[in-house]
């Protein structure tokens, strides 16, 4: 038998749109269902809820006429990329991170590489 205890669509109630489960109107969906087709909530806000198991189970919908194409890059992959970019930009003599890509052909920070090459030991010899 249908019951309709958690039908609110006027959000009365329960503060939001509230239908039972299986019963919310087409065009709105859970996150998870806009997550099969590629999409996510994007900067909405929550449009509705269904409340289900006598309301102890909720989940919340959004419109997915303003949801948008998911991003390319999984939170492993923009941790991968963090990596490297932590790696590249970290000089390798005097372990500083710079807010840029340390120079290939240095191999090290400009202020390292300076050093580097403007000393002259007391031999005389050139530091390669
Ligand atoms: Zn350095």
């Amino acid at each position: 038998m249908y019951r309709a205890e958690f039908d609110d669509p006027a959000a009365e109630w329960f503060g939001l749109p509230t239908f039972n489960y299986r019963h919310a109107p087409r065009g709105l969906a859970t996150r998870r269902q806009l997550a099969a087709k590629g999409l996510t909530p994007g900067r909405q806000g929550i449009a509705a809820q269904i409340l289900w198991r006598r309301g102890r189970r909720r989940a919340y919908l959004y419109r997915e006429d303003q949801a948008v194409p998911k991003r390319e890059a999984t939170p492993a992959q923009l941790r991968a990329l963090m990596k490297a970019w932590v790696t590249l930009s970290t000089c390798p003599t005097c372990e500083r991170e710079f807010d840029h890509y340390i120079p290939r052909r240095f191999g090290e920070c400009l202020d390292c590489h300076e050093a580097a090459t403007s000393f002259t030991p007391a031999t005389g010899l050139e530091v390669a």
